[in-house]
């Protein structure tokens, strides 16, 4: 079985080139090597848009199809949306109950983003409590690893705290003992006392090693021993640890190479700056943009040499361009060989280039918006199973049950 992965995107606006090369391209990428999970965040676009929730609307089966054209594999991954999920919700509650605010608070997202979006009124409890909700989401589905850039880790943090404390509080009830003891049982005797010794070494002294040597016979047994559930390996895993039954999993951070791509004016690349190339752009529109991009101030006669390192086209031709085309422009640039308007044909071609294979992929859904709906009912369903399994064991585990 492929570990779990899994991440979300706003449906906030129409994905542009910084979206494909600092999240989908590398979402793409994983769906071969982990069980991926990607859904539709639009309950997270309404903290910031619950003004305006016509936006989120209009975007969330367009960014759908934008994901197909970059290359998601329906087949491949799980396509869903956040808010079919009720389940998604009831958890966050949960959780809330016994999450100190002082965690929210601290979150640095949350004053960055309340100071840079100061045109919204985010003195809200659902922008609070926004990174809370996402540990919901993560850990609904048992995620083992979340894709994140620099800013998201501390989410990626807040999530394992939850976790660990909600194990700790709800892992442990009378029927922890008595089923500990039983998978206990099914342990061949020197492996149960062995087991004991290594748990109350890792107990007294926090030994790394006892920890590893007790964990090597819960794994022996998992493959040996007949009648052995997965069930008892968490179980003995939280033994081990004296942490409880581990109803919920800490998940990881999945730190991969991606690219933070610049807008026109050199800034990071963003609808709300104005200064992006969407995914969907026509070939026309993306030469426009390109050709009235402000390039070296210096450089303001033809005849004028320019800097490339001043010039916000450069930083493009650092993610489109070959080592001949970047010798090229560096050349031509600094001694004047090149005009601007040269130096930009091959990014606009590069860009074009790129977007082809997206325009043929969404064309057949643009045209047909039933089967989209489709791969994401598909989705959702898909979901749904694991989402009312955990929950099932959540309420077990807090006594929910009656
Ligand atoms: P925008 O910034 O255009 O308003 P948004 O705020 O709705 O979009 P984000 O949450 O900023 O969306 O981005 C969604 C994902 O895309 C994140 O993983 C983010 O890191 C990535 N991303 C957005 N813009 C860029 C960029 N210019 N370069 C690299 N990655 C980007
Ligand atoms: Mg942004």
């Amino acid at each position: 079985m492929k570990p779990r992965v899994l991440s979300g995107m706003r449906p906030t606006g129409a994905l542009h080139l910084g979206h494909y090369h600092g999240a989908l391209k590398n979402w793409v990428r994983l769906q071969a090597d982990y069980e991926c999970f990607y859904f539709v965040a639009d309950w997270h676009a309404l903290t910031t848009h619950y003004e305006e929730p016509g936006v989120i609307e209009k975007n969330v089966y367009d960014m759908v199809i934008d994901w197909i054209a970059a290359g998601l594999d329906p087949e491949q991954c799980t396509i869903f949306i956040q808010s079919r999920l009720p389940e998604h919700a009831e958890l966050f509650t949960l959780l809330a109950m016994g999450t100190p605010l002082g965690w929210l608070e601290r979150v640095p997202t949350y004053k960055d983003q309340i100071d840079k979006l100061k045109d919204r009124d985010l003195a809200t409890y659902g922008f609070l409590g926004y990174p809370l909700l996402q540990a919901a989401d993560i850990l609904i589905y048992k995620a083992s690893f979340v894709p994140v850039g620099e800013d998201q880790a501390s989410h990626v943090e807040l999530t394992r705290e939850v976790a660990r404390r909600f194990n700790h509080l709800y892992g442990r009830g009378a029927s922890f003992e008595a089923q500990t003891a039983a998978a206990i049982g099914k342990l061949a005797k020197d492996d149960a006392r062995y087991l004991e010794k290594q748990r109350k070494a890792f107990g007294e002294t926090g030994s790394a090693e006892a920890l590893a040597k007790g964990e090597a016979i819960v794994k022996k047994a998992a493959t040996s021993i007949a009648g052995w559930s997965e069930a008892d390996s968490e179980l003995l895993m939280g033994h081990l640890r004296g942490a409880g039954r581990t109803i919920l999993t800490e998940p990881q951070a999945l730190h991969t190479e991606v690219t933070k791509l610049p807008g026109l004016d050199g800034a990071k690349m963003s609808k709300s700056y104005g200064n992006a190339i969407l995914m969907r752009d026509e070939p026309a529109e993306v030469a426009k943009k390109i050709r009235g991009m402000m390039t070296d101030p210096a450089r303001v006669r033809r005849t004028d040499p320019g800097n490339p390192e001043k010039c916000p086209v450069w930083d493009f031709h650092k993610v489109y361009s070959d080592a001949p085309t970047r010798d090229w422009v560096w050349k031509g640039c600094t001694t004047a060989g090149i005009g601007c308007l040269e130096c930009k044909q091959p990014v606009i071609d590069a860009i074009v280039k790129e977007q082809q294979p997206w325009r043929e992929r969404a064309e057949k859904y643009l045209a047909n918006p039933k089967q989209v709906h489709w791969i994401v009912e598909m989705g959702t369903e898909r979901a749904r199973i694991v989402a009312r399994q955990t929950m099932k064991d959540v309420r077990e585990a807090m006594g929910l049950n009656y």
